[in-house]
């Protein structure tokens, strides 16, 4: 495990995030909702300027000079991007809106041409609407199966349930690598082998994963990868799908118009080579130049100081919030990363949330996005603290003595 970063390192990288000095009544914030959104750094923010300010021009089209900077720019961030997750070729980096696109394309793609009556698609229990309805609509189009991993209490997915689960009809896995709502880390290394075991390929959600800890596409072995730079320090819309050449090959394209053409005639379209294929349309220029910073951004630190910090935190919350008898925590796997999902006592999440939040804490309450898991637990939601490295001891004392006050008047 590698070194965490000093109190003082983590005060002098708060004064990046401008954001992380405001009050909310009259009280210093406190941003504990990092699994929604992560906020982002001064070079991030300063990198959409600058795009807009001084070089604002359409990509891969012009050969005037702005064009070409824009154009550049834009594919150095593609580069950083193949670096951060290991892959081995920048064109398996499809600049997507997000995860939600990313897995919809594969969904629409993989499922019209390799998806047939009688065939399955294998998801798990804990899976983020965005990668449960994607599925949904294709199975149905096809007359396919979708059928579901269990997981046990803890928040574990049933690796006995998997192997009987992936028969012959499976033509697709698609799983988490971090549950969104549970924080459980699955054995996704193990998915993938078994699954290729049967030549059946796997889609990994790493929206939770990439901003925790480093993930090599290439030593997981996936064929698919979605996530979103939002939740990577960088901006909102702007996403990735990484998918192995062969695959991405072998796919039909998902939107059709202008970029992701060789060439149209009314009789005859050629499609355009990859990554293009899939970037129909002019894509998020701005998107992918400050995910770029965000990468830049992110390596300086190092993620694994990163990791090892975000990780010193959570168990220094999760040792303080046991001792309080009223949390019952849901999710408690032991392989876990970057967020607490817990209830006080019979009182309602929304209530729970409402509370933290007049004293200045954001956290999340609710399904997040994951009604079959809250189905699962038999609850209307949770409320959830998850963790940057930005985030301090301090700060978790703070929301400690807020949920004793809340604690008081709701139970
Ligand atoms: N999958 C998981 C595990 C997520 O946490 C999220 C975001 N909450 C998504 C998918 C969807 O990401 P986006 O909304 O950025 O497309």
């Amino acid at each position: 495990m590698s070194d965490i970063l000093s109190k003082q390192e983590i005060k002098e990288l708060r004064k990046d995030f401008p954001i992380l000095e405001r009050t909310v009544y009259g009280l210093p914030l406190v941003y504990f909702d990092n699994a929604a959104t992560a906020q982002k750094p001064l070079p991030v923010l300063d990198s959409i300027e600058k795009y807009y300010r001084e070089y604002n021009a359409n990509v891969h089209r012009g050969v005037h000079r702005l064009s070409q900077e824009a154009t550049d720019a834009f594919e150095e961030a593609r580069k950083k991007i193949a670096v951060f997750i290991d892959a081995k070729e920048e064109k398996e980096i499809i600049f997507t809106k997000g995860t939600t696109e990313a897995i919809n394309l594969v969904a629409s793609s993989f499922g019209k041409q390799f998806l047939h009556e009688g065939d399955s698609v294998l998801i798990s229990a804990m899976e983020h609407h965005s990668n449960i309805v994607p599925w949904q609509i294709i199975c149905e189009e096809k007359k396919a199966k979708l059928k579901v991993i269990p997981f046990n209490e803890a928040g574990e997915l049933r690796m006995d349930e998997f192997d009987k689960l992936l028969d012959d009809t499976v033509k697709i896995v698609a799983v988490t690598y971090i549950s969104n709502s549970l924080g459980t880390i699955n054995p996704v290394e193990e998915i993938i082998a078994k699954a290729h075991a049967k030549n059946i390929p796997v889609l990994i959600d790493g929206a939770q994963a990439t901003p925790h800890f480093p993930v090599s596409v290439q030593k997981l072995d996936a064929d698919f990868m979605a996530f979103s730079a939002h939740k990577i320090y960088g901006p909102t819309g702007f996403g990735i799908l990484y998918g192995k050449e062969a695959w991405l090959n072998k796919l039909p394209p998902y939107q059709g118009g202008g970029e992701m053409i060789k060439s149209v005639s009314f009789e005859k379209t050629i499609y355009n080579e990859l990554p293009f294929k899939f970037e129909a349309g002019t894509p998020d220029i701005s998107g992918a130049i400050a995910f770029g910073a965000a990468i830049d951004y992110i390596n300086n630190i190092g993620i694994e100081k990163i990791h090892a910090t975000e990780n010193a935190l959570l168990q220094y919350a999760l040792q303080k919030m046991k001792a309080l008898p009223q949390i019952r925590f849901i999710g408690e796997a032991k392989n876990r990363s970057g967020l607490i999902s817990f209830l006080l006592g019979a009182a309602h999440p929304f209530d729970t949330g409402e509370l933290l939040d007049k004293q200045g804490i954001a956290v999340r309450t609710g399904h997040h996005c994951c009604q079959p898991v809250m189905d699962i637990f038999n609850i209307p939601g949770t409320v959830r603290a998850s963790f940057a490295f930005y985030n301090t001891e301090e700060e978790v004392d703070r929301m400690l003595k807020a949920i004793e006050k809340a604690s008081k008047i709701l139970l």
